[in-house]
């Protein structure tokens, strides 16, 4: 292909919404285009890029017997009442009416619409089992979109679903597509680590995500540095010593705090360390109710975890000043659990904690001397805080967190019969007895992938594509398109290579070779060939591996060879 038959217009500044290097990278190099917050129109550099992971997910699904198939992106409302996440998935969920006042919303995910897909013709055991997938474009409507395509509100997913007889053939799907993403992210060559995670309001009680590693990613991840376990921090376990501690003994009495606001003020007024102080937190629920939630004041509080702890559907929201003002009479930092007549959930940490210190609920002062279930009534002990780096690891003796930042491209979920129960899907077994089907579902973010990988694979000048993902392989510049001689050469080059399926981009444009060189580098094709007047003089011509940036000479002979083994030592 060449450049000026191309819509292609490289840029050399980033917007400023741009945070993250791959999102600025993307958006100079002309990939992706912003049409409006979370909205992007994919370039024909970028969508070659998009067009080449969906073959590698269908290569390696087809052959986990899974098969694909299409369904519509506009939902009648009526499917996802019957799983009652027409109004669990609250906001995210874009809803909207037609012409004959119906209402519909575009698909956040498929479960609904799949599940109604197969029981219409799934009866007997003889039908099952099924794994069925699609690659189509997903729509929420995120708070905040940003990082590019990392977060977006329209984004290209690809999402499959397993249907199986019995728990046990179930878990053997999720095993199977478990390994296919293993083999995908493996193409790849991007660096990615599989954790447990939480499986949010998907539902089901099994649930691993596909991290690729990465600094600017939003998760947080705890890695054991002795055995395989890895986990997202929003549920990795967090196994505290249980320390005792025993304040003041006494009744529980009042004393000045003036201007303590924080556990840092609190320590230095009362001489208690961080650990040993209570720090109190005030969430509410959906429905608009609220929940007190002890901590050690050191420790960070987990929204998944505490969501968990009370069995909510979403993560509780933090309470504002006003409100936390309006619940307790005072500004955070002088509120505590007495007194008050909602739930207190407290972290394991502190079940032997005595005589200690909360707020009091009055500006500027604090209470010592309490006790859990004395002084206020406890809805229970639980694991509630974030767990942290050179933790204990859960599941083998010596090991400890390493934590990692990480992008998440893969998710799969075991679902069991959440869905079909809901939607009826149901199968008569060999005996005849009709049974629920069960269930599994498979994510994987396929517009955020590609991001994700450029994350991990750029350097200051731009992308370093790797081969699995590269628009074109070989990046031609041709630096006198004027020059017949010059033309010709690349012009064979480039049918030579494509003789062989390598895909060949020529940049044949009128600019100056210094521009030339920066685009090649900002748009990241795994080898350059720079083909000029002087080479031709000299018979001598430059290929660069833009990974390395070697550079190989070589002659016009050697030219398609040297690019063949260049080629062949990066896949
Ligand atoms: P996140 O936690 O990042 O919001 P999620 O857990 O809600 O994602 P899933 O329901 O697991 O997402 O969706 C499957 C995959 O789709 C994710 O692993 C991710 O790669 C991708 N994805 C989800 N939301 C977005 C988004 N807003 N923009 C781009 N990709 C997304
Ligand atoms: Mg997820």
């Amino acid at each position: 292909m060449k450049w000026s038959k191309t819509h292609l217009f490289t840029f050399k500044e980033a917007p400023n919404d741009a945070e993250i290097p791959s999102h600025k990278f993307m958006i100079r190099a002309g990939l992706i285009k912003k049409i409006g917050p979370g909205l992007y129109t994919f370039g024909s550099l970028g969508l070659r890029s998009l067009r080449k992971f969906e073959n590698i997910i269908r290569e390696e699904l087809e052959t986990s017997e899974c098969q694909e198939l299409l369904m519509p992106m506009v939902h009648p409302r009526e499917l996802w009442e019957e799983t009652d996440r027409w109004n669990e998935m609250g906001d995210g969920l874009l809803k909207f009416k037609n012409r004959n006042d119906q209402w519909f919303c575009l698909g956040a995910t498929h479960e609904e619409v799949i599940t109604d897909y197969i029981r219409h013709d799934i009866k007997s055991y003889r039908h099952l089992p099924q794994s069925l997938y699609q690659i189509q474009t997903k729509y929420r409507d995120e708070v905040r979109p940003r990082f590019g395509l990392m977060r977006c509100r329209e984004f290209l997913m690809k999402d499959a679903y397993s249907f199986d007889r019995s728990e046990k053939e179930a878990h053997d799907s999720y095993d199977r597509l478990f390994a296919a993403y293993k083999r995908i992210f493996d193409r790849l060559g991007v660096e990615y680590r599989h954790v447990m995670a939480d499986s949010g309001n998907i539902g089901g009680n099994k649930s691993q995500e596909f991290q690729v590693l990465a600094e600017a990613g939003e998760d947080a991840l705890m890695v054991c540095d002795s055995c395989d376990y890895a986990a997202n921090v929003e549920i990795a376990p967090s196994i505290s010593s249980q320390e005792d501690y025993e304040g003041e003994a006494g009744e529980p009495t009042k004393f000045d705090t003036p201007g303590d606001r924080s556990i840092a003020d609190l320590e230095k007024t009362t001489g208690v360390e961080a650990k040993f102080l209570v720090k109190t937190m005030f969430f509410k629920d959906e429905e608009g109710n609220s929940y007190c939630v002890l901590l050690r004041g050191s420790d960070e509080a987990n929204d998944i975890k505490i969501k968990k702890a009370i069995g909510l559907n979403n993560p509780p929201e933090l309470l504002t000043e006003d409100e936390v003002l309006k619940l307790t009479g005072a500004h955070p930092g002088s509120c505590g659990p007495v007194g008050l007549n909602i739930p207190v959930y407290a972290d394991e940490a502190l079940t032997n904690y005595k005589n200690f210190i909360v707020g009091a609920n009055e500006d500027d002062k604090h209470i010592k001397s309490v006790n859990f279930n004395k002084d206020f009534e406890m809805a229970g002990f639980y694991d509630l805080k974030s767990a942290k780096q050179d933790d204990k690891c859960p599941s083998c003796d010596s090991g400890r967190y390493k934590s990692f930042r990480g992008i998440e491209v893969g998710h799969c979920f075991y679902l069991g019969t959440k869905y079909s129960q809901k939607m009826n899907a149901n199968f008569l077994d060999e005996n005849g007895k009709s049974q629920f089907i069960e269930m599994g579902c498979y994510g994987i973010g396929v517009s955020r992938t590609i991001q994700a990988v450029i994350e991990q694979s750029h350097d200051d000048n731009g992308i370093v594509w790797p081969m699995a993902l590269a628009p074109y392989h070989v990046h031609i510049c041709n630096l006198d398109p004027k020059d017949e001689q010059v033309t010709a050469i690349c012009d064979s080059l480039e049918a030579e290579l494509q003789k062989e399926k390598i895909e060949v981009f020529v940049d044949d444009r009128k600019e100056r070779p210094g521009v030339k060189f920066k685009d090649a580098d900002l748009i990241g094709l795994p080898i350059r060939v720079v083909v000029g007047g002087k080479g031709v003089k000299s018979d001598s011509f430059e290929v660069v591996v833009r990974k390395t940036g070697e550079k190989l000479s070589t002659s016009q002979k050697d030219l398609a060879e040297t690019c063949r083994k260049a080629l062949s030592q990066l896949s």
